[in-house]
């Protein structure tokens, strides 16, 4: 496998990094995944958009523009020959001795990234999965995309323990997002979800699918909703990158609707698949 680091493609077993990287030490840095669809990447320019503002929202100039981060994602899809798979790229402050404030003189980010073939979830997608209420314990900057993942592995672990693929944030009595995937509920054909704010991150697949109920027109509110509302809902669904739209069918055991994907639901997956590059090429 071909990685990506400090300005080189090299061989996984090659890679140079150091024990000192603040990644290791304090997650200090930040990361994004990219689909990639029939060898082509799946909205980059979003994803690179959103790593530089997470980057500047953490203080750390990323050595390497949009576009330069495109061509780098782009040379791993073709050295590692990947079909349908994802891009992960991480940038964290660098490597320096151990101290919480930033390092004095600066030393460069660390920027390394690889491509790994990763399959649609299409039975999840079919047949919908189950979720588990989970208390948000994050802190108030969830917007960005950091490397801090502590709370959401351990929401993540709670829920697969239970059976469940996702974990369902809940903060002050209302729903967030999920631990790797922001959630939608549907009741009388209104899509309801939470807002843009701190508290969330606004996953690039939420955006495309605002934009597609938009352009179907599929009434939306970003509104913070309960969990009691959430199990009342008619159809409950989720999305992020690697999941795309999957239907929560089953809530702490509570079946939502009528415990099939909805219709609703079936629609942006249909929408969603028209628009990725695998049927602009056909
Ligand atoms: N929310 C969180 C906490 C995430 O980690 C992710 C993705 O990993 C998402 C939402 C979905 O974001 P995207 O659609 O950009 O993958």
């Amino acid at each position: 496998m071909i990685y990506f680091i400090d300005g080189k493609f090299t061989d996984k077993d090659q890679l140079n990094i150091s024990v000192d990287d603040r990644g290791y030490y304090f997650g200090d840095g930040v990361y994004e995944v990219v689909k990639v669809y029939n060898g082509e990447l799946y909205t980059a320019e979003e994803h690179f958009e959103r790593l530089l503002q997470s980057a500047a929202k953490i203080k750390m100039t990323i050595p390497y523009s949009q576009q330069q981060l495109i061509e780098i994602a782009k040379e791993l899809v073709e050295r590692n020959k990947i079909d349908t798979g994802h891009i992960y790229l991480q940038v964290t402050r660098g490597a320096s001795l151990r101290i919480h404030q930033f390092p004095d003189p600066s030393v460069l980010p660390v920027v390394t990234a690889y491509a790994i073939p990763n399959e649609r979830p299409l039975k999840n997608m079919a047949e919908g999965v189950s979720a588990k209420f989970v208390e948000d314990v994050r802190w108030l900057r969830c917007d960005i995309k950091s490397l801090n993942l502590l709370a959401n592995v351990l929401a993540k672990q709670e829920a697969f323990e239970d059976g469940c693929a996702e974990a369902i944030f809940v903060r002050d009595g209302f729903v967030m997002e999920g631990s790797s995937s922001n959630m939608f509920g549907v009741k009388d054909g209104v899509v309801y979800t939470h807002p843009a704010t701190n508290l969330i991150l606004n996953g690039i697949t939420r955006q495309v699918i605002l934009k597609l109920c938009s352009e179907i027109g599929i009434q939306v509110k970003e509104t913070a909703f309960t969990p009691e509302d959430a199990l009342k809902m008619d159809e409950f669904f989720m999305t992020s990158t690697t999941a795309e739209v999957t239907p929560v069918i089953l809530i702490d055991g509570n079946q939502i609707g009528s415990g099939q994907p909805g219709e609703i639901t079936k629609k942006l997956q249909e929408a969603f698949s028209r628009q990725m590059p695998v049927f602009e090429k056909q």
